[in-house]
């Protein structure tokens, strides 16, 4: 059969959290809900098949997944909540990178004369459009999609969707600097640093989602290079420190807090912090 998705590499990544966002919708005390994850999964059934897989393999693929999906729930519930503050607080130019499979146009309250600007690879985007499509989803606020590389000239593409630098802005970049090589993650972050305006707001995930441990023990398995090769490690600093010197405020968000005010707890070998900042030396 031929497959319905032309998602491969990175892109399938956003296959999983839409997979962590489809099991947390089902939960009765759910942090959530994203009516349109499961139809993601649903389209493309070849990429959660499972192959055989040794007992040791299979343990620590089961402790990759507890980690990612606490990452995801805890994450996307925290984002949500940030970017309808932002938006309410005047940015209303929400700019998503790598915004995956991610939902927030279609799900959200947003406010009125809210733009969510959507960039990621093309691939992404328009498996994530026909889908949607499919299921009659309806943005609730004025959706742009730019099909784009963020390693590339993205901005360029952004500029041509409408995106306004001297207006303020809310962006987040959720679940991507893992996949970025150092130089590439500077370059991105120096081009929202340009784009952002004063009192623009940006957040996002430092990139770390398992301690030194476990990621050892996936980097030594063979059968985990699907994942692993992927694995870039983001800038060779910590974003916090890059972003104070390039004109921003930062705030740190640890997620053990977030999950107990969340109400859940803190999985073995989970690691990473959320990041807030606010633009204070802008064009
Ligand atoms: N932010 C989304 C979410 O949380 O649901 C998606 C996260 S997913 C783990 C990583 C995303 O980064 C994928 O959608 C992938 O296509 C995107 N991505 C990775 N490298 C990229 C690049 N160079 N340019 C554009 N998008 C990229």
């Amino acid at each position: 059969m031929e497959p319905r998705t032309s998602l491969a590499g990175v892109g399938e990544t956003a296959l999983g959290v839409a997979l962590v966002r489809a099991e947390e919708t089902g939960r009765a005390d759910r942090l959530f809900e994203d009516p349109y994850a499961d139809a993601f999964v649903a389209a493309a059934p070849e990429l959660f098949a499972e192959g055989p897989a040794a007992p040791d393999e299979l343990a620590l693929l089961g402790a990759l997944f507890t980690c990612l999906a606490f990452h995801g729930v805890i994450r996307t519930k925290f984002f949500d909540d940030h970017l309808l503050a932002a938006a309410a607080a005047g940015g209303h130019q929400v700019v998503l990178l790598a915004a995956g499979l991610a939902t927030r146009a279609f799900r959200l309250p947003w406010p009125p004369g809210v733009q969510v600007f959507e960039v990621d690879l093309p691939d992404v985007l328009s498996f994530k459009d026909r889908v949607l499509a499919e299921q009659d989803a309806t943005p609730r606020c004025k959706r742009s999609i730019v099909p784009a590389d963020l390693r590339q000239d993205w901005a360029a593409r952004l500029l041509e969707a409408g995106f306004e630098p001297t207006k303020r802005s809310a962006w987040l970049i959720e679940g991507l600097l893992l996949y970025l090589a150092a130089n590439e993650a500077a370059r991105m972050f120096d081009a929202v640093t340009y784009l952002a305006s004063t009192g623009s707001e940006l957040a996002f995930d430092d990139g770390n989602l398992v301690d030194s441990s476990l990621l050892a023990q996936a980097r030594a398995i063979r059968s985990m290079d699907q994942f692993t090769s992927l694995w870039r490690g983001a800038l060779d600093e910590d974003a916090p420190d890059w972003l104070a010197r390039h004109g921003w405020k930062t705030q740190t968000h640890d997620h053990a807090k977030l999950a107990a005010t969340y109400g859940r707890s803190i999985p073995a070998h989970a690691s990473g912090d959320l990041v807030t900042a606010v633009r204070s030396n802008g064009p």
